[in-house]
């Protein structure tokens, strides 16, 4: 506690040995280095043993690094999108964009592979305004969904886009200009991401709010955050993490923990969305549990933008169902976009 302020420190700690390899002390400590970068690229607060492997590692994300400039020059960038329903009808509401790299000579490079660096050389600036623009563009013309009521689209923002002075000044004039109705877009953040100085985001939070979006907690369960915390976040919308949805048909003594998690969700009136559904059975629990909405590859791979207009014409035209028992997953016989 430093003054009134509780500060919350973590560490990320990187292993060598001298055991198996000889080597002299200040390789030692180079592999050790390694092993702390590695251990920070996939996510801090955790310890990476070395492995002569993370060398290879280390050069292909320094040619990555290297290759992003020219990629955000010449947009090698996608968006696919992920559709997410309904649990009671199966019936689309929204849909996560969720960001692809294009790159010329390795094909598609997921975003675990290189957000990070966008975020490390501060290129997120000018992708994620990439990215809600054409998100923003693209779901205006998506015809409406369940009895009549528009499709939103769900954008991942990284913490640091939050932290920009003209974040929200930027949002607002997105939406104008694209002519989407705030109450269509939701704006998703992940909840490890914004347990640390957590003043300026959330007002930068209830700015957004106020433009009338909608804000989600991505990958709720990872983040460690406190639940006194939790209370004074601004958020609309909980994404319950995908290892808990799975934990629902998984071991018994984690039945309890997910269901625990769920409820909590729930009964905090937040809408909850379940992550990573994949099976059926599944599906029933959540149904079981109140769990409003659900996204994951029951209901569909991510899908370019042709294959998910495709997919809201078809949903308006079909009638929906009442809690599937062994219904044709939406999206299912839809092309998939990686
Ligand atoms: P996320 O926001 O939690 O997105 C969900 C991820 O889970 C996506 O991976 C999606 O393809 C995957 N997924 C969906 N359904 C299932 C399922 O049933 N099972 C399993 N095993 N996985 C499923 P993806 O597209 O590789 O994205 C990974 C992460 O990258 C996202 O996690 C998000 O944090 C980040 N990301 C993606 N696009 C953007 C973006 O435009 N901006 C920023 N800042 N981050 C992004
Ligand atoms: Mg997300
Ligand atoms: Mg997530």
């Amino acid at each position: 506690t430093i003054a009134t302020e509780e500060v919350l420190t973590h560490a990320s700690i990187g292993i060598a040995t001298a055991i198996d390899t000889v080597c002299d002390g200040q390789e030692l400590l180079q592999n050790a280095d390694l092993a702390l970068y590695t251990a920070k690229s996939s996510g801090k607060s955790r310890w990476e043993l070395f492995e002569p492997a993370m060398y290879a590692a280390v050069q292909r994300r320094h040619r990555l690094k290297a290759d992003l400039y020219h990629a955000v020059e010449s947009v090698e960038f996608e968006l696919v999108y992920q559709p997410i329903v309904r649990v009671s009808t199966c019936s689309v509401v929204a849909a996560e964009a969720l960001l692809r790299w294009r790159h010329p000579t390795r094909g598609t490079v997921l975003p675990d592979d290189f957000i990070s660096l966008v975020e490390e050389t501060g290129l997120i600036t000018q992708v994620g305004a990439w990215v809600l623009r054409s998100a923003c563009e693209e779901a205006r013309d998506w015809p409406a969904g369940e009895g009549g009521a528009p499709v939103a689209v769900s954008v991942n923002v990284a913490v640091r886009q939050l932290r920009e002075p003209d974040y929200v000044e930027s949002v607002r004039t997105v939406l104008q200009e694209t002519g989407l109705e705030p109450a269509r877009l939701i704006l998703e953040v992940t909840e490890a991401d914004i347990i640390y100085d957590t003043e300026p985001i959330i007002e930068c939070l209830d700015a957004l709010r106020k433009l009338g979006v909608r804000i989600a907690l991505d990958d709720f369960g990872t983040g460690h955050s406190s639940l006194s915390r939790l209370r004074d976040f601004p958020v609309d919308l909980l994404k319950i993490d995908r290892s808990f949805t799975a934990s629902l048909c998984g071991p018994t003594q984690s039945i309890g923990f997910a269901h625990s998690v769920f409820n909590f969700g729930v009964g905090l009136s937040l809408t909850v969305i379940a992550e990573g559904v994949e099976t059926e059975e599944c599906l029933r629990e959540l149904n079981d549990l109140g769990c409003e909405l659900a996204q994951g590859y029951l209901f569909g791979q991510p899908l370019a933008p042709l294959a998910m207009r495709r997919l809201l014409e078809h949903n308006v035209a079909v009638p929906t169902a009442a809690v599937p028992a062994g219904a044709l997953p939406v999206g299912a016989t839809m092309s998939r976009a990686r």
